[in-house]
């Protein structure tokens, strides 16, 4: 599970890597890639304060993202919809059929 953060210096989202390393150093929790390295460049580092809590943000973000993907099913059904476009639609016709068959 990847966290999504929200960049304080530019506002942007991003999503660094799972382990929070980009190939060229550590990823920060409070930067997107560009205002990392322009704050690099700048000689700035990270409040420590402020990456724990764009950390513990992005964990609350997964985890009610989390929620609502299994609450997903259940709220369909009241909602007015139309129905699902078919698998055929998609995927055009005998498309599927023709690898399977
Ligand atoms: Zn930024």
């Amino acid at each position: 599970m990847r966290f999504v953060f929200e960049c304080v210096e530019c506002g942007g989202h991003y999503l660094p890597p799972e382990d929070m390393v980009y190939p060229d150093g550590p990823a920060s929790p409070v930067w997107c890639t560009a205002c990392q390295s322009a704050k690099r460049a700048a000689g700035l580092r990270e409040d420590p304060l402020l990456a724990r809590v764009a950390l513990a943000a992005a964990r609350a973000a997964l985890a009610r993202r989390a929620a609502e993907a299994a609450e997903q099913p259940a709220r369909s059904d009241v909602r007015p919809s139309r129905p699902p476009r078919s698998r055929r639609a998609r995927s055009g016709p005998g498309v599927l059929r023709g690898r399977l068959g």
